[in-house]
Formats: C-alpha cells, sequence, structure tokens
C-alpha cells in the first residue's frame, strides 16, 4: 500500500491483528520483493516460521509459484519453508482469480485450517492505516518511518488489550 507519497510499504498482520511485520517496499510491489521480504522475515525469526501454517496474500497464486520455482526453492532452509507453506489467496481476492490453476491450489476456502480465520486482516488494516495518508503527506523518510512504527505499536498495545479483555491472551 502507498502512504506518504512516496513510500509503500507490505505489512504482515496475524488472523488476530497484532502487526507482525512492517517493510517498505521500493517502487512496485514486485513478487520478487515480497518474497525477499518474507523470506527476511522467517530466516530472523525461527520461532515463527517453524508455527508458520499459512500465507494468505491477495496475490498468493504468484508468489506460491515464485516460491516453488525449481531455481530457488531449496537455497536455503527459509527457502525450502516458504516452498512447503501453504500459500493461499485471501478470500475478498480470491473471486478475481479465475485460472484453474489458481483455483485448484490457492483456494482459502478448501483448507479447514482457514474456516473462520480473517484472512482479510492486512485489507482492514490497510483500511485503518489510510487514514493517515493525508498526515504523512508531508513528511521525511526518516519521520514517515517513526511515525509508522509508532502508529504499528499503537495499534499492536490496543488489540493486545483487546485480546486479553477476551481471555484470548
Ligand atoms: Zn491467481
Amino acid at each position: 500500500m502507498a502512504l506518504a507519497n512516496e513510500f509503500r510499504i507490505l505489512a504482515g498482520v496475524r488472523p488476530c491483528g497484532i502487526i507482525v511485520l512492517v517493510s517498505e517496499l521500493f517502487s512496485c510491489e514486485s513478487i520478487s520483493q515480497v518474497y525477499a521480504i518474507l523470506h527476511e522475515y522467517f530466516r530472523s525469526n525461527d520461532s515463527v516460521a517453524h508455527s508458520l501454517e499459512f500465507i494468505c496474500y491477495d496475490d498468493g497464486c504468484h508468489l506460491r509459484k515464485y516460491s516453488c520455482n525449481p531455481c530457488r526453492k531449496d537455497e536455503t532452509p527459509t527457502a525450502k519453508l516458504l516452498a512447503a507453506s501453504e500459500i493461499v489467496i485471501d478470500k475478498m481476492h480470491f473471486s478475481g482469480h479465475t485460472d484453474k490453476w489458481c483455483l485448484a491450489t490457492c483456494n482459502p476456502n478448501v483448507f479447514s485450517g482457514l474456516n473462520n480465520v480473517d484472512t482479510e486482516i492486512c485489507e482492514q488494516t490497510f483500511a485503518w492505516l489510510s487514514r493517515y495518508c493525508h498526515v504523512t503527506r508531508h513528511m521525511t523518510r526518516n519521520t514517515f518511518v517513526f511515525f509508522l512504527l509508532y502508529l504499528c505499536d499503537l495499534h499492536n498495545r490496543r488489540e493486545e488489550t483487546k485480546l486479553r479483555n477476551s481471555h484470548y491472551l
């Protein structure tokens, strides 16, 4: 998503609403960049990597093909993990994917582990973040990054409080 005029970010959000990953995107949101960001995130967060069940992404079909490409799928332990992961399209964007391979491979509705899972949590989080577009428009890069991290921290504290009050934590 784009926030301040020239800044684009990729965010990773758990279904419970906690933002676990925020990274700047350079130029456009390419699959290679998304893959590199995810690779670095899982490489440096071992416990998260080993509890990974699904990756839901609006362009999950291309991300899955990229991850499973024979030229990279065995390059590192994290590449192997990503290649073996269930990468699916989130439920909101799935209707836009009509290719037979997408329907057969990246359908979030066929996995019982995704029943009652809010796969659109990233969209909801982006909708919330987008409210700050005007505020961030004239920020320098450093100010923007600091502001973004501060916002995400506040967001996570609020979500944690909600989870604690609901006895999930
Ligand atoms: Zn597709």
